[in-house]
């Protein structure tokens, strides 16, 4: 992506702190004293955003902590191929999921197929965030103490994890301020348990290039901003609202709602066919809804929308 860019004519400054913005200009101001002007200022600055809080005026509605955290971990396949009492999981490419109270395994291929991705979501109670690499592997063994022998074998493997705090954002009332627009994890952080995160920015970056290409004037960035902001405002508030409920049907303790959820989810275990599932990731209507969209159809239509609303044209 960065040589494509390049190729493109982008300018890439690394170690480049942006400290202030100015909306009107704009501009921002660099930490190393100098600043830079521009027709239109994207600012896709993370969680921890500088840009959310110019954006609303002053005053950061932040994400917040959702009282889980995640250790992120991989595993060389030739390790697991090498074990008979995992290599089964490997046959073919899948998404393989271990679900418990509180507390779920994520695992897929990546890399070519060479590496074996793994996020372990457990509740977090603060604690446990100065602590040395061992301490931390031996707490993420502790966390799923007693789950399936597989998954135990496979957690005995990883040598080297991160421990991450996921967040959630708040719903934000406006991404936009003057010639200011924010994205990705500063617009939306959302809980990774539909894994759309980055892929969400990602269709924030082709749905602001689809409304910047509909004008032909400088004069015009406020529409294709606003036509921006509405579309994408409510995709990724349906995404973190969808990873929310995500977390609430993986976490449940042993009970009847976990009994329905399993009893629900049986014939996509089974490999029979099936026409609805508790499983947001297999579950027909929302698949549909999180991998068939168009980011630049949906501009299309809103821009039509609008111009037909008001009867001219850019
Ligand atoms: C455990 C976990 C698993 C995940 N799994 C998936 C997955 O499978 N699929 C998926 O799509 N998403 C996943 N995500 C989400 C994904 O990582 C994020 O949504 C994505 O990284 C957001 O991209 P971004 O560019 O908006 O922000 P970031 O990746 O956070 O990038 C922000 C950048 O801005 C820079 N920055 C910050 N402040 C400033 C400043 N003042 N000046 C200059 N630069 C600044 C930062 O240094 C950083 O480089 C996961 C997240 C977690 C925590």
């Amino acid at each position: 992506m960065h040589a494509l860019a390049v190729d493109l004519g982008v300018a890439v400054n690394l170690a480049s702190k942006v400290v202030l913005y100015d909306v009107e200009g704009p501009s921002l101001s660099l930490e190393n004293g100098s600043s830079v002007s521009a027709d239109l200022i994207v600012a896709a600055d993370g969680v921890n955003s500088t840009a959310r809080r110019t954006v609303q005026g002053g005053t950061d509605h932040p994400p917040q902590r959702t009282g889980f955290a995640a250790y992120r971990a991989v595993v060389d396949i030739d390790r697991l191929q090498g074990d008979p009492d995992i290599a089964w999981l490997l046959e073919k490419p899948s998404f393989n999921l271990w679900l418990g109270d509180k507390r779920h395994v994520m695992t897929y291929a990546i890399g070519a197929g060479k590496t074996f991705n793994m996020v372990l979501s457990h509740p977090d109670d603060g604690s446990g965030w100065d602590t040395t690499e061992e301490e931390t592997i031996a707490d993420m063994r502790k966390e799923f103490e007693g789950w399936d022998p597989v998954l135990s074998k496979i957690i005995n493997m990883i040598d080297k994890t991160l421990k991450w705090p996921l967040f959630s954002g708040s719903i934000m009332n406006r991404w936009i301020s003057g010639k200011l627009v924010v994205l990705g994890d500063a617009a939306h952080a959302m809980l990774p348990y539909m894994s759309q995160g980055a892929a969400i920015a990602v269709e924030d970056g082709v749905a602001l290039a689809q409304a910047l290409s509909k004008i032909t004037s400088k004069a015009h960035i406020p529409h294709a901003l606003s036509a921006f902001e509405k579309v994408r405002m409510q995709r990724a508030n349906q995404m973190q609202e969808a990873s929310l409920l995500q977390g609430k049907l993986w976490h449940f303790a042993d009970g009847p709602a976990q009994q329905a959820r399993d009893a629900a989810m049986r014939p996509e275990v089974e490999g029979r066919p099936f026409s609805h599932s508790p499983n947001q990731w297999s579950d027909p209507a929302t698949q549909m809804w999180c991998y068939g969209y168009d980011a630049e159809r949906e501009i299309d239509l809103e821009w039509d929308r609008r111009l037909k609303g008001r009867g001219d044209s850019q």
